[in-house]
């Protein structure tokens, strides 16, 4: 009996020592899937690492200098002279606005007057002839300053220019090839030598104005004459222009084109043109250069 009891116990005894060696066994086997996952942690930072370096990429690429296009000049296709185009978009608002312009340059005057108009921020127009062809590129200067370019001829000769309809559009056509040389284009402003209303034409070419005046707006081309000036068409000291500046325009108009000379000998020009700027200013104008917006003044035919 006590054997039996004995053999029982043993049996129970080396169960039991079974049950813990299988529970053993299985705590090993089940240990290395609890170490494993730690060794998951470190995934999230892979990702993040990768989620900063595609957020990175983009500004990386941004950062890259872009190709330099040049941006194109709005006046390239704005100003240049395009027959099939009949509008004209004339401001007709009361904002008072003077279109300072300067007739008969380039010169050795014409470095002087950029600089003053810097110095006061402001655009004006010039309407170049090649009598100078020493200071041809300064047609290109202005140009990059901001200023319109217009055309007045190419010689200023009252007798060549104005011999007959062929001469003129002759030189006409020279002077928009040193324009198209120095700005790219051949502008659409034009003002004729003595204004639309000159009679000194007829001694050359009788009623050519009657002809020439019609005939360029028709191929597209607008000419300014002017509402007022400061007389130094005629010399005349510094102080003498400012004078005729104020008495010319003290009838008030809103928008005056104005006309002065930056041609060889116009020194006092240079010296008046600062007070001329600040009589305007002191009056309530602004000013601006002449674009496809400004009212042209057209004296009326006299030959
Ligand atoms: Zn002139």
């Amino acid at each position: 009996m006590s054997s039996r009891k004995n053999q029982l116990v043993h049996f129970l005894v080396s169960l039991c020592v079974c049950l813990l060696a299988g529970l053993l066994a299985v705590a090993i086997f089940c240990r290395p899937h609890k170490t494993e996952k730690p060794k998951e942690k470190p995934a999230p930072q892979e990702v993040v690492v990768l989620d900063k370096m595609q957020d990175e990429a983009p500004v990386e690429e941004s950062a890259e200098p872009e190709p330099e296009t040049e941006q194109p000049d709005p006046r390239d296709a704005e100003f240049a002279l395009d027959p099939a185009r009949t509008e004209w978009n004339y401001d007709e608002s009361d904002t008072k606005v003077v279109y300072l312009t300067f007739d008969d340059g380039p010169s050795e005057n014409t470095q002087a007057v950029l600089d003053i108009l810097d110095e006061y921020g402001i655009k004006a127009a010039f309407f170049v002839t090649a009598i100078n062809p020493d200071y041809l590129d300064m047609i290109g200067e202005c140009y990059r300053r901001g200023h319109t370019i217009g055309m007045h001829t190419y010689s200023h000769d009252y007798a060549q220019v104005y011999a007959s309809y062929d001469a003129y559009w002759e030189d006409l056509n020279a002077i928009a090839e040193v324009v198209k040389d120095q700005i790219g284009y051949v502008p659409c402003f034009i003002r004729f030598p003595g204004g639309s209303s000159n009679t000194v034409s007829a001694n050359y070419c009788t009623g050519i104005m009657s002809t020439l005046a019609p005939d360029v707006l028709g191929r597209g081309y607008q000419y300014y004459d002017w509402d007022a000036s400061c007389g130094d068409g005629a010399k005349h000291t510094a102080d003498e222009l400012v004078e005729a500046t104020k008495a010319d325009t003290s009838y008030g108009y809103t928008k005056i084109v104005f006309l002065m000379h930056d041609s060889a000998n116009k020194e006092t020009t240079v010296e008046a043109l600062p007070r001329i700027i600040e009589y305007f200013q002191s009056e309530g104008y602004t000013f601006a250069p002449l674009d496809r917006s400004t009212p042209a003044p057209h004296h009326g035919i006299g030959n």
